[in-house]
């Protein structure tokens, strides 16, 4: 990817933010070094790509481009072109089909295409697939909960419907970064996924891009000093608790704001084909509801 980016003279590390020193953003031109998309991101190449089996990166970016111009979520259409392959509306591999869906289909407003532009979950249930991932009609992203298990608590939990962002168990269960929690087991995983979400949604409220999670969680000064960062930006006189609390605020809000919708409880759960064992590591998701009604009852 970076050797194409860079023979077409695109970009290969952008940053959307002027102060950024991280760039994890990038340019991405199309063979005639023509701007095709830019900010072509982990998730949407995972959810267009590998999951769908589709290895061709001008394919991929081109609905990712599409996505944009759209309107469109990128993992929840890839997941729903996922979801599409396994009804058999198309070959997984297909990246040409799957780019003529967008271009004849979707941006057209056909049937088929109306079908794919309402989503992953919409598509599922009208084709009559049985395994549809999404919670709250949003897709899961990359990372299998069962497997991944913190995050499936996230997944489960978050007001936001299935956002990894909204707290990225991944740090502890993977990547060991702000401590360990075994991936694979149950013990501790409530904990870590309410701290990173009302972390969170903290962090999310201020500006900040969440990647400066990477620095506060193995920094005990990091976060003092973003604090620090924000009374001198906005003349506030807060302390980390206030932060802490501010997060809290926000996840109570968004409860209140999903249950004035119609959400319930019910809907604070992973779809049911997840309690089915899923190799390499057979494991089940095998969290129950009061478990997971637990995680942001505060
Ligand atoms: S690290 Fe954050 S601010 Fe920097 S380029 Fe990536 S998304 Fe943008």
């Amino acid at each position: 990817m970076y050797d194409t980016i860079v023979k077409r003279k695109g970009n290969p590390t952008h940053a959307c933010h002027p102060g950024c020193v991280i760039r994890c953003s990038q340019v991405y031109n199309d063979e005639n070094e023509e701007y095709l998309t830019a900010g072509f991101e982990y998730e949407t190449i995972w959810a267009f790509g590998a999951h769908c089996k589709i290895d061709n990166l001008d394919a991929i970016a081109k609905m990712d481009r599409y996505c944009d111009d759209l309107g469109l979520d990128t993992i929840d259409m890839g997941v729903a072109m996922g979801v599409a392959m396994e009804a058999g509306i198309l070959d997984f591999e297909d990246h040409k089909e799957a780019v003529r869906i967008f271009e004849e289909e979707i941006y057209k407003g056909t049937p088929l295409g109306r079908i794919f532009a309402q989503g992953a979950e919409f598509l599922g249930k009208a084709y009559g697939v049985t395994r549809i991932p999404p919670v709250k009609k949003q897709s899961i992203p990359a990372y299998d909960p069962r497997a991944v298990k913190g995050v499936g608590v996230t997944y489960a939990t978050t007001p936001m419907g299935a956002d990894h962002t909204a707290g990225y168990s991944v740090t502890a269960n993977i990547l060991n970064v702000g401590g360990s929690v075994d991936t694979l087991k149950k013990e501790g995983q409530i904990d870590l996924s309410r701290d990173l979400q009302v972390a969170t949604a903290g962090v999310d409220s201020t500006g900040f891009c969440l990647f400066t999670a990477f620095a506060i969680l193995d920094n005990e000064q990091a976060l003092p000093e973003i604090v620090n960062m924000l009374n001198a930006q906005y003349g506030t006189q807060l302390t980390v608790a206030d932060v802490s609390e501010l997060g809290k605020n926000i996840l109570r809000w968004e409860k209140a704001f999903n249950k004035e919708a119609g959400f319930t409880k019910a809907d604070d759960r992973l779809p049911e084909f997840f309690d089915e064992d899923y190799a390499p590591h057979n494991v089940d998701f095998g969290f129950s509801g009061a478990e997971l009604d637990s995680v942001l009852d505060f």
